[in-house]
């Protein structure tokens, strides 16, 4: 059974994860979802919120899971059993970024591989942060986030 662990903060979900989870689930039979929780940041949204919204897009989807993990990421993986990392690409300094990540966890736990699916380009300005900006000034989200979790309200 091939299990990836798609790992992240999802501080909401947006579209740019959306299209990487589609387009990698032919490669798998089971992708996991896991909204990492650090105890440095506390996110714009609680976690709760946000394991609700991506449960809500993937509805239906019996191939997808969402779960919560604290701790290494690759803890995480072993725990369930996963034996791939899925990683979305945008730009050169998403790059730089997942190579030392992925080369430290394949150090730390060489039985697992990371995964890279280069976004569409249509949705590679997209960040979480971005969405995050724009809801702390009442601007329009909807070009950026699923319309299963719309309307977004912050309170
Ligand atoms: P993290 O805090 O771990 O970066 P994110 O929720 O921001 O978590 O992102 C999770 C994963 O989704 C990362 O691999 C990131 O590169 C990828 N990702 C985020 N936005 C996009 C996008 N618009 N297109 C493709 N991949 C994306």
């Amino acid at each position: 059974m091939k299990i990836a662990v798609f790992p992240g903060s999802f501080d909401p979900i947006t579209k740019g994860h959306v299209d990487i989870v589609r387009r990698a689930l032919p490669l798998f039979d089971k992708i996991i979802i896991a909204v990492g929780t650090n105890s440095q940041k506390s996110g714009l949204f609680p976690v709760e919120q946000r394991m609700k919204w991506i449960k809500k897009v993937f509805r239906g989807n019996r191939k997808i899971k969402v779960d919560t993990f604290q701790g290494l990421t690759v803890h995480y993986c072993e725990t369930v059993k996963a034996r791939y990392l899925l990683r979305g690409l945008r730009q050169s300094s998403d790059f730089d970024y997942e190579k030392t990540i992925s080369q430290l966890n394949n150090a730390m736990s060489d039985k697992i591989e990371t995964i890279f699916i280069i976004s569409r380009p249509e949705y590679s300005h997209i960040s979480s942060t971005i969405v995050r900006e724009i809801i702390k000034g009442d601007g329009k989200v909807t070009d950026f986030v699923p319309s299963a979790i719309l309307p977004i309200k912050t309170k």
